[in-house]
């Protein structure tokens, strides 16, 4: 089974992908954490993503479909995958139409989070991840069972990202209703979009989104 998650930035695209993940056997492909790599390794695609991420702005389509062109072809990737992030353009999406149908694939599902924008910037800014094994958390809505401690590794370092600054946020929410809102059309016309509450508890829109897809997967 191959899923988009579509959504804006703090809807919970990458928490649910994690989740997902284990209980489907998908590989998460985040075209966010990607970037981050590269540029945490200063190779040239992150050279030229790092100062457009921090703007809160989109990097270049030609940039983001080559790196997952590339990743789409891995052997883990054969048995299914969650896009996290992309496609964000009409653009990335047509080209990801055409990648998928030179393997003979298809996307099964695209998975749309729907929240309320002014209560983004809250949910965005409470977030941190765990540095050695990417647990994602939220000080409000998910915080680590023993404070200052990840669930997942022990760990207790931990980093904010960069550009989950108020003012960068804005520019996010901005670039997701220009730039990637014309997507919910665009595979509502394919019959592949189902829409999901991602106010509700973090739970809850995991439950919901395990029965959606168990009735796509039986389908
Ligand atoms: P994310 O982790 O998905 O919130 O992405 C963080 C940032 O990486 C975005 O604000 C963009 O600058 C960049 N980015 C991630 N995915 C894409 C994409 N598919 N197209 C363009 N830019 C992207």
């Amino acid at each position: 089974m191959n899923l988009i998650f579509l959504g804006p930035p703090g809807s919970g695209k990458g928490t649910q992908s994690k989740r997902l993940q284990k209980t489907f056997g998908l590989i998460q492909l985040s075209t966010g954490d990607m970037l981050r790599a590269a540029v945490a390794e200063g190779t040239d695609v992150g050279k030229q993503a790092k100062q457009i991420m921090e703007s809160g702005k989109l990097v270049p389509d030609d940039v983001i479909i080559k790196m997952i062109a590339d990743r789409i072809e891995s052997p883990d990737c054969q048995k299914g995958f969650i896009l996290d992030g992309f496609p964000r353009t009409i653009a990335q999406a047509e080209a990801l139409d055409k990648m998928l149908s030179a393997g003979k694939k298809q996307i099964n599902a695209v998975v749309e989070l729907q929240v309320n924008d002014n209560e983004m910037v809250e949910r965005i800014s409470s977030r941190f991840t765990c540095v050695k094994c990417g647990a994602g958390y939220n000080k409000v809505l998910n915080p680590p069972a023993k404070e200052g401690v990840c669930d997942e590794c022990g760990s207790a370092d931990f980093s904010f990202r960069s550009d989950d600054k108020a003012e960068t946020v804005a520019a996010r929410l901005k670039a997701y209703h220009e730039q990637t809102s014309p997507l919910l059309p665009y595979y509502k016309d394919k019959r592949v979009l189902y829409s999901v509450d991602g106010m509700a508890e973090i739970d809850t829109v995991t439950h919901n989104i395990n029965a959606l897809l168990k009735s796509v997967e039986n389908s």
